[in-house]
């Protein structure tokens, strides 16, 4: 009989996008994929549409299109004084995910250990298991899910190859501030490990700033930064992710990416480059201000209804404790959230690596329109109300 390869049997399907399925099913509002319900920037679409005219429809350069290498570099020089040369240290992939994918496959061997924080985005597992590497957890406690360094030192061993670090950070909301990172930092150059950093939500943050691991002494030439447009331009569906990367690890990620996918979508790379020319920072400033409006009311309406959270520093997640209105577990409660009261959030057991610890933990996206968050929080009021 034909079976698929063990390596599958290693993970399971995302939960994320499995909510996102059920949200459809039960034509309930979608708070579980962090994808945005509102339109992206009118002059990076225009960008999209001319690039398609123009007929920059065939492949782009594999590691990306000059134009938006070029963009790239002069937005890292502007906006964190960090010097990358486009030619060198620069992969444009399809999406984050391909870039954190390439990235492991590119940097990590069979038996190598991999530091990842916990609560976690999903991807990383998977990532790490696909490469045959181990992930070890490091966890992060709440409500404020501080670093703490002497854990990160614990778990060093002879095998430790590499850190993933997400800052900020999904799904705890997380921005790390320098002295958490110079703990990061010093751990790497001691151990002589990889740096790998997942900054996709660099511009959407409420409190602290966002500082790149690679801009802290000693870190440019062993940390692999990890960003895109998705976030940044609300065009998840674009899948432009960017990788920089020092030289010598670039070359490996470079051949990785162009066995995955040859490269991104070429029209859409202009279209960024664009963006990233065009709108700057008072774009990214009004992006994080319209967030801010989006986190108040939700977490104004979860707390209403009853559940337990504390607002985020970045990103769009609420990480929401719900022992106050079930007893189920989390993946029953988000389930009966989805059906009954028409608002669907993901399990918490999807960012733990054992289920039990985000067993009374669901999390809500607000990457969605005012109006869509102000319904859901009624819902979620309502829901609440009934069951107390
Ligand atoms: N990063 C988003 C999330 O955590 C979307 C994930 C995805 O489906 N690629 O929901």
């Amino acid at each position: 009989m034909l079976r698929p390869a063990i390596r599958t049997e290693t993970f399971t399907e995302s939960v994320i996008r499995e909510m996102t399925r059920v949200a459809r099913e039960h034509d309930a509002l979608n708070l579980a994929q962090g994808f945005p319900d509102f339109p992206a920037p009118t002059r990076i679409k225009e960008a999209a549409c001319q690039a398609v005219m123009d007929d920059v429809n065939q492949y782009a350069i594999t590691w990306g299109a000059p134009e938006l290498r070029s963009a790239l570099e002069e937005s890292y020089r502007e906006l964190y004084g960090m010097e990358v040369e486009g030619d060198r240290e620069i992969t444009v992939t399809c999406g984050a995910t391909e870039a954190m994918a390439s990235v492991v496959l590119a940097l990590l061997n069979p038996g190598d250990e991999v530091i990842v924080f916990e609560p976690f985005y999903e991807n990383y597992g998977p990532d790490t298991i696909l490469c045959g590497a181990t992930p070890v957890f490091v966890p992060l406690d709440p409500p404020d899910y501080p670093l703490h360094p002497d854990r990160l030192e614990a778990v060093v061993t002879p095998r430790t190859r590499a850190v993933i670090l997400n800052t900020p950070n999904n799904p705890t909301g997380r921005v790390f501030g320098r002295t958490e990172l110079e703990a990061v930092a010093s751990l790497c150059i001691r151990h002589d490990l990889v740096a790998i950093t997942d900054e996709i939500y660099e511009h959407i943050l409420y409190e602290g700033e966002h500082i790149p691991l690679a801009t802290l002494e000693g870190m440019r030439e062993r940390t692999v930064t990890v960003s895109g447009a998705s976030k940044t331009f609300s065009v998840t569906g674009w899948r432009i992710g960017t990788i920089v990367a020092p030289p010598t690890l670039t070359g490996a990620i470079r051949k990785v990416h162009d066995f995955l996918t040859v490269g991104a979508p070429a029209p859409f790379q202009r279209a960024v480059a664009v963006g990233l020319r065009e709108l700057g920072r008072p774009y990214y400033a009004s992006l994080a201000e319209a967030y801010r409006e989006r986190r108040d009311t939700l977490v104004a309406g979860l707390q209403a209804a009853g559940f337990q959270c504390t607002p985020p520093q970045g990103a769009y997640y609420v990480l929401a404790d719900f022992s106050n209105l079930s007893r189920q577990d989390d993946r029953a409660f988000s389930r009966v959230l989805t059906r009954e009261a028409g608002v669907a959030p993901v399990p918490g057991s999807s960012f733990f690596s054992e289920g039990a610890r985000g067993s009374r933990l669901v999390r809500f996206a607000f990457c969605k329109r005012l109006e869509t968050l102000q319904e859901a929080a009624e819902r979620l009021r309502r829901f609440g109300g009934l069951g107390s």
